[in-house]
């Protein structure tokens, strides 16, 4: 299995530290809004390289953080008057509600930052020891960013270049610094923030801190694999590293694995921009597989841009596998009677082909792209040979593989019943939502979408209701 490793720069073969084990951490998101699109994309893309290693018999510990005390956590809980635990705590049960839509497993941990405030704590006062960080009179602990060597070493940048930005963008009440470079591991409490007691100040730590902290809870002082947006290389994972390596004496992750952004229409989301679209909003038009299927379409390291159009041929896409394993279900049951013919078998051994086809893609730093298309060629290749004279055992062996090779991709060839019927619940919705803006065309739109999934509408006295035909 080759990966791409952003230390070096370079498709590395993944050798993890214990044989047979995966020790991988992957960022996860601030909690002070319902996730957008943007934030799904790391969410699907490591749940899926996870799901392969598992496949390839890999027992992997995977952990992901909710990042639960932030500057917008807590200028969102003064907005609504509200604690920032009340924020936090509504949008981690929010973003969990998305990540089960989304087919995303839950991480072997999940830990929350206000709840390994000890071990930040304690590694600050480690560093501190050690000479790597220093309080300033405030109470303000700061990394010593020079007294490390090898800072700059994921980013690829160079001291100089940073220290001329930085003397640029000099920012006032950061005079006690040392020097500019360095940033903060844990600041004093403002009016009305959430603070905690520590040596230094009555205050809460900086962001990269937590990070460092939760990987060696839960996973240890080294680790496989660290991942997450390439938004966060620097600073937030070159600061991890900084930290973590001058508090444990050791290298911290082996390979560090980055995702590309997803675009809007090829426009960067932003809310200044009005092209932000959360996943719930996703969840109202589209079951949250055709989402994944999207994000599946790209090699992870490539920009990928998000549209309807690209959404649209997302869900005729995973139409045509749901249908094709309908189809070989349906063969299981009616080819019963019929034994394996010889010809049969051997289309089983040509089959085989794509298993390892897919195999092949995904050793290849997970193309999903490729491994997505090799599940397209099976599915042709399925509809193609299968008909009324089928055996059970070949559809069998056929939605088997199937089954497996989706399974990986965290796709789901059988949604369960309730799911559709939230489906059909959400696009009625949408249609009123519609209607009531005036939009006739998009509520004309959805009606016809819902006739073309076999659902007919009848509005009534009471409210919409709705019928299979
Ligand atoms: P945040 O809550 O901003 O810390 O983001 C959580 C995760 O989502 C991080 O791994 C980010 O790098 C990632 N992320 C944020 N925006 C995007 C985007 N537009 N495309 C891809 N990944 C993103
Ligand atoms: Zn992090």
């Amino acid at each position: 299995m080759q990966l791409f490793n952003t230390l070096t720069r370079k498709k590395e073969e993944f050798v993890p530290m214990e044989p047979g084990k995966v020790r991988m951490y992957v960022c996860g998101p601030t909690v002070y809004n319902l996730i957008h699109i943007g934030n799904a994309r790391p969410m699907i893309i490591f749940d899926t390289i996870r799901r392969y290693m598992e496949y390839k018999g890999y027992e992997v510990n995977y952990v992901s953080n909710f990042t639960d005390v932030d500057d917008k956590i807590i200028k969102k809980a003064q907005e609504e008057g509200v604690s920032s635990a009340e924020i936090s705590e509504r949008y981690i049960k929010e973003c969990v509600q998305d990540m089960t839509g989304m087919n995303v497993k839950p991480a072997t941990t999940h830990p929350r930052a206000t709840q390994e405030i000890d071990g930040m704590i304690e590694m600050i006062s480690t560093l501190i020891d050690k000479g790597y960080a220093y309080a300033a009179a405030d109470g303000t602990v700061y990394f010593r960013v020079k007294k490390f060597d090898e800072y700059g070493k994921l980013s690829h940048k160079n001291l100089d270049d940073l220290q001329s930005g930085f003397r640029a963008l000099q920012v006032s009440g950061e005079e006690q610094k040392e020097d500019p470079l360095d940033f903060v591991l844990w600041k004093p409490k403002k009016e009305g923030e959430p603070f905690w007691t520590s040596p230094w100040c009555d205050g809460r730590p900086g962001w990269h801190i937590e990070c460092s902290v939760m990987s060696k809870k839960y996973l240890g002082d080294e680790i496989d694999i660290h991942a997450g947006g390439e938004d966060l290389i620097f600073p937030h994972h070159e600061n991890e590293i900084a930290q973590s390596e001058c508090a444990n004496g050791k290298t911290f992750a082996r390979y560090w694995m980055h995702n590309a952004f997803l675009n809007i229409d090829n426009h960067k989301m932003s809310k200044s921009l009005g092209n932000f679209r959360t996943v719930r909003e996703i969840a109202k038009e589209y079951d949250l597989q055709v989402l994944r299927l999207f994000m599946l379409s790209a090699h992870y390291r490539s920009p990928l841009n998000f549209s309807a159009d690209l959404m649209e041929s997302s869900k005729s896409a995973l139409e045509r596998i749901r249908e094709a394993a309908s189809r070989l279900k349906d063969r299981c049951e009616a080819g019963a009677g019929i034994p394996l013919s010889d010809a049969e078998e051997k289309l089983l051994a040509e089959a085989a082909e794509f298993t390892k086809r897919f195999e092949e893609a995904m050793d290849d730093d997970f193309n999903t792209a490729d491994a997505v298309s090799v599940i397209f060629e099976l599915v042709r290749f399925s509809n193609a040979n299968t008909d009324e004279g089928s055996s059970a055992a070949f559809a069998q062996a056929l939605l088997d593989q199937l089954q497996m090779l989706s399974d990986v991709c965290g796709l789901i060839l059988f949604p369960p019943k309730e799911d559709l019927d939230a489906e059909i619940e959400s696009l009625i919705e949408a249609r009123q939502e519609a209607r009531k803006n005036k939009d006739f065309a998009r509520a004309d739109q959805i009606r016809d979408q819902l006739l073309s999934m076999g659902i007919q509408l009848k509005d009534t006295r009471e409210g919409v209701k709705w019928t299979r035909i």
